[in-house]
């Protein structure tokens, strides 16, 4: 069983939602703001969180901020806004995906399965070398010079494990895209800028002037490292 927090103030749709949820078997917790969803959260495990960003108390994209002090586990946003501007405030405060209110039950699911997907561990051995950083493709980590881990969140981990498997070659921001979020997102550029510099903020000692990951500007992106295996 998958568990998951819902975080929806409108019980209409939570309770419409949770019965698709529980038919297709997910344990579904339900919290009707952004408090309780964050008391839940203390005090319970879950394998992803499902948010609404349009909450009656504090705002969705605090609830993100305050999970992302404490946890990577995947968040997965769900809004009625049609702004640009709030779907990037919900990446860049860690959320790993964003789906638009209404959208279709069949592609929400497979939206939900992508984000608990890149949470869970893989079974490449091999290792990068990035500089002094240490890309651990089966422990899933990154690893300082001391060997000390640097967090990322599930998505932010996503995208560098798929430069890092194609280390040194250029990725098309398309198959990037595609590879991370899945093939609803092919032209979604703006979660590359977003999760790209978040990247470089962990991996580059000067984000401003990047000597590892590398824009090849309208074509995508190239990782630098040396592969150990
Ligand atoms: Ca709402």
């Amino acid at each position: 069983m998958t568990r998951l927090l819902l975080v929806e103030d409108d019980k209409q749709f939570s309770t419409a939602i949770t019965i698709s949820l529980r038919a297709r078997g997910y344990e579904v917790t339900i919290a009707g703001g952004g408090r309780e969803a964050l008391a839940r959260f203390g005090s319970e495990h879950f394998e992803a969180v499902v948010l609404d960003l349009g909450l009656g108390d504090i705002d969705g994209i605090e609830v993100i901020t305050e999970i992302r002090k404490v946890s990577s586990t995947p968040i997965l946003v769900l809004s009625a806004r049609h702004g640009e501007v709030s779907k990037i405030d919900a990446l860049d405060a860690g959320a790993d995906d964003y789906v638009t209110k209404p959208f279709g039950l069949g592609e929400f699911l497979a939206r939900l399965r992508a984000t608990i997907r890149r949470g869970t561990p893989s079974h490449n051995m091999a290792k990068v070398m990035v500089g002094p950083l240490t890309i651990d493709l089966a422990a899933k980590m990154l690893l300082d010079a001391t060997g000390t881990q640097i967090k990322l969140t599930p998505t932010e981990w996503s995208l560098l494990e798929v430069l890092a498997l194609e280390n040194n070659q250029l990725v098309a921001r398309s198959d990037l895209l595609f590879k991370v979020w899945g093939p609803s997102h092919k032209s979604e550029f703006d979660y590359l800028r977003v999760y790209v510099a978040q990247l470089r903020r962990k991996l580059e000692p000067n984000p401003g002037s990047p000597r590892y990951l590398i824009t090849e500007t309208g074509v995508g992106y190239r990782l630098l490292g040396e592969r150990l295996e």
